[in-house]
């Protein structure tokens, strides 16, 4: 069985060791917005994926959410506004 002739010091263990994690990882350009993403994914800047709207963000969720909230105020106080003015006459 062969043997190795000298011991490994740590040092050379982990000079060896280094470098082992570190991958350059690819990146691509958004279609839409120019962002930088990783590709064969959604840009999550502006939810498109090759040039397509797939996902809404996070920014417009919070837009429509607002507007929702919006609506449903005003829809309150149509409704409710008449009936308080009859109950003050
Ligand atoms: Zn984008």
């Amino acid at each position: 069985m062969p043997v190795p002739k000298r011991k490994r010091s740590h040092s050379r263990i982990a000079k060896a060791h280094a470098n082992k994690g570190y991958k350059i990882k690819a990146f691509t350009e958004c279609h839409n917005c120019k962002s930088v993403i990783n590709p064969h994914q959604v840009c999550s800047e502006c939810g498109h994926y090759k040039g397509v709207k797939i996902l809404k963000t996070k920014m417009e969720r919070a837009m429509s959410r607002g507007e929702a909230r919006k609506a449903k105020e005003a829809h309150q106080k149509e409704t409710q506004a008449p009936t308080v003015a009859q109950g003050q006459e």
